[in-house]
């Protein structure tokens, strides 16, 4: 784990340090406000200095204002400025909001929740301003993740993974004597609703039925889909790449249905290192704003005895062909992430709206994958460009497979 090893010192904390600082973007969401519960399991030790908030849900941030009283608030949009409760003169709207947050000089880390490509620009800026990163948003390592490590190395910084995979297999490496003591990385999957379903039975399958997910009752519409396609685990496989800097050969996933094991390390010596714990996001929420300590926290615990067995089995990859896709776009390199990431935002919000089945989404994308021919230099303009093409080609499919069916 070159980065991490090459990274700054992280002392202690001190409480007469005063609290870390930290700029919040994506609060409304998930991942933000299971992190403001982190923040508030922890008196004194952190505040907040900015809340950013995406797509709306204006009531949840104005509870989050008076709960944390941020120096600076973002909005997405600036039509609901008037909605928000707090001084206009420090309310920031738009792409530049979520900019400035992402700089604030008063803070010194900065968690990226913020779903989707918005998250790129703003986290490549706090890297370059020398933040601390804890970033939950996938789309950034898997399109940007060239850039974003090449500037993380530059500046020393460690990219902190708050994905619970990613964050098992960095609390799994912590004293390990170097990457080339690493024989492989083991990333775990529940498998999603369908891992029993015959292929026969997964054509059939409704968006009602794939929101059900087994394991992670809270999480979104999108990434409960990709889930159940597996395209969750391709991701997390090019995020792996990149925050561990591995080869994708090195780079495994298991289908573990209990999501209790939650990524593991296999040494060159045989030993295998997992991190286990509760499908509770505030795990790694907590492990990567305290890294490299360990507070005392007051969520469910896991209890081995009532876990009972825990089982693992090969992922298959004819049924889900998502994350054969994945691997081979990750091989690929360049911009084909930004294209399979793209192609599949695109089908699965029609097979959300019922215009797609569900073996039309990995259809979609390995069309889109064969299709693209454009560039591969990764900077920030390729990469938007390559997203929209890979979303008009893969709305363009959709339609006339509609037509052709
Ligand atoms: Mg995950």
């Amino acid at each position: 784990m070159a980065q991490h090893t090459a990274g700054r010192q992280h002392a202690a904390w001190q409480p007469n340090e005063g609290p870390l600082r930290i700029a919040l973007l994506g609060c409304t969401g998930s991942i933000g406000t299971q992190t403001l519960e982190v923040l508030e399991a922890q008196p004194g030790r952190f505040s907040i200095v900015a809340l950013a908030a995406r797509g709306g849900r204006i009531a949840v941030l104005n509870e989050q204002i008076r709960r944390f009283n941020p120096l600076v608030v973002a909005i997405e949009d600036e039509s609901e400025r008037d909605a928000v409760d707090f001084p206009a003169d420090r309310i920031l709207t738009g792409a530049e909001g979520l900019q400035a947050v992402a700089t604030l000089p008063e803070a010194d880390l900065i968690v990226i929740a913020t779903s989707g490509h918005a998250a790129i620009r703003p986290t490549l800026a706090a890297i370059e301003a020398g933040k601390e990163i804890a970033l939950a948003n996938k789309e950034t390592i898997v399109c940007a993740g060239e850039l974003v490590i090449a500037a993380a190395q530059a500046q020393g910084l460690t990219i902190r993974p708050i994905d619970s995979e990613h964050s098992a297999l960095w609390q799994s490496l912590q004293g390990s004597p170097g990457i080339k003591a690493v024989q492989r990385l083991i990333i775990t999957g529940s498998g999603g609703p369908f891992r029993t379903l015959s292929a026969a039975e997964i054509k059939e399958v409704t968006p009602q039925r794939a929101l059900q997910h087994p394991t992670w009752p809270t999480m979104g519409g999108k990434i409960t889909i990709d889930s159940a396609t597996l395209m969750n685990k391709g991701l997390e496989v090019i995020e792996a790449h990149w925050l561990f800097n591995l080869p994708y050969d090195q780079i495994d996933v298991i289908i573990h249905p209990q999501s209790t094991v939650h990524s593991l390390v296999e040494y060159i010596d045989g030993a295998i290192v997992a991190q286990l714990g509760m499908a509770d996001m505030r795990g790694p929420i907590a492990y990567a704003l305290t890294y490299p300590e360990r507070p005392a926290l007051p969520f469910p615990r896991l209890n081995l005895a009532q876990a009972g067995q825990l089982t693992f089995e090969e992922p298959d990859h004819e049924r889900f062909s998502c994350l054969k896709l994945a691997y081979q776009a990750g091989r690929a390199g360049g911009l084909m992430p930004t294209v399979l990431s793209a192609a599949d935002e695109e089908a699965v919000a029609a097979f959300l709206r019922g215009d797609l089945g569900f073996v039309g989404i990995a259809r979609t994308i390995e069309a889109a994958l064969a299709a693209y021919t454009g560039p591969s230099t990764v900077s920030l303009e390729g990469i938007e460009e390559a997203d929209r093409w890979a979303r008009d080609y893969a709305r363009d499919a959709i339609v006339n497979s509609g037509k052709s069916r």
